[in-house]
């Protein structure tokens, strides 16, 4: 059985391709056949300066191998750079078929603390840079009928890490921006998926340890058995999963896909059955709702709405199977 998963004839634009996991990304797309945009502006994993030389690298290790890509030095952070760098890819190959927007950088620190700077920055590149690049990448998507977006959320915003505030909102947009952009582009043939990726990559140098003053967060973390990760912990990990969603063979869309030491995992948001209000002339007193408090958060029968109106769904069902209506 040949099951080989290949890109050729795509055209793959992988933004912060410079480093760790769009690095990796963009040469085993390149491997693969894809012709690939690398996109890096070159900071710090703070986001400060900018270099042309991490996107000049991943493209002369990717043309030495005999593969195709060009490079492009724009900001993710403004909509002129994300128009730039779609307009560079189209130039160069004539089309756009896949989206990853991966390029980003932390400012870390505490959630009362934050400063504007660190909070716009933050949710600028990660963000707003999502917007910038996708959009115009959406539209050239759009004309072709086929497209595959990936967006790169993390654990961070799904789960909670402290000291994390500004990252965590925009990484958790990031969310809502893919299930968006997986409703309206299932009529076009375009696919939107969310990655959670986790890697030891030069981020984790951004990770000062202050956050461990929260004590219930220092216990999820003296809990947590980093050991058996067993070494799965480089960037390479996440680029099975990462290639997959965005392959013309899988038909995953709307989805959150979680990598950590070697596991992949689908990741759902899911809703209690809960409780339903008898249908009267007024809405359930606060004390009513805190008696049923047990039923609204029982976590036995489950709903995952996939559209606003799939919660219409479930809660008419629920009504249903409680004999309210
Ligand atoms: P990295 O620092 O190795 O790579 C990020 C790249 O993005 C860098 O090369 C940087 O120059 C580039 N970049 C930053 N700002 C840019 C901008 N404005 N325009 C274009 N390029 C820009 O980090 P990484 O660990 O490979 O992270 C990649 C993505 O994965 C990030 O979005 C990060 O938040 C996310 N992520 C990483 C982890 C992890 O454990 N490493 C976990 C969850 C999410």
């Amino acid at each position: 059985m040949n099951d080989h998963i290949g890109f050729d004839g795509r055209v793959a634009i992988v933004t912060g391709a410079g480093n760790g996991l769009g690095r990796d990304y963009a040469l085993e797309l390149a491997r693969r056949g894809a012709k690939v945009l690398v996109n890096d502006l070159g900071v710090t994993g703070a986001g400060i300066g900018a270099s042309s030389a991490a996107a000049d690298d991943v493209v002369r290790e990717i043309r030495d191998a005999g593969g195709e890509a060009v490079a492009s030095y724009d900001s993710v952070a403004t909509r002129e750079g994300g128009a730039a760098i779609v307009q560079t890819a189209i130039d160069a190959f004539g089309k756009v078929d896949i989206c990853i927007a991966n390029a980003g950088f932390l400012r870390n620190g505490r959630f009362e603390d934050l400063s504007d700077e660190q909070i716009d920055a933050v949710l600028g590149v990660h963000l707003k840079g999502a917007f910038h690049v996708a959009q115009p990448a959406y539209k050239a998507m759009r004309r072709n009928g086929y497209g595959r977006f990936l967006f790169t959320g993390s654990a961070s915003a799904m789960f909670g890490h402290a000291w994390q505030a500004n990252y965590a909102a925009g990484k958790g947009g990031l969310m809502g921006l893919s299930h968006v952009v997986a409703i309206e582009g299932s009529a076009y043939g375009i696919t939107s998926n969310l990655l959670l990726p986790t890697a030891a990559s030069r981020l984790a140098a951004e990770m000062t340890d202050g956050f461990k003053e929260i004590p219930a967060f220092a216990d999820s973390i003296a809990r947590s058995d980093r050991a058996a990760a067993r070494g799965r912990t480089s960037p390479e990990y996440n680029t099975p999963l990462a290639l997959y969603l965005v392959s013309e063979a899988c038909r995953e869309t709307h989805g959150i896909f979680s990598q950590n030491s070697g596991r992949y995992a689908k990741v759902r948001i899911v809703a209690a059955d809960g409780w339903v209000a008898p249908v009267a002339d007024a809405p359930p007193t606060i004390e009513e709702l805190a008696r049923q408090w047990d039923a609204v958060c029982d976590p036995t029968i489950e709903h995952e709405p996939l559209t606003v109106y799939d919660e219409f769904t479930a809660a008419s069902t629920a009504a249903r199977r409680q004999g309210v209506i």
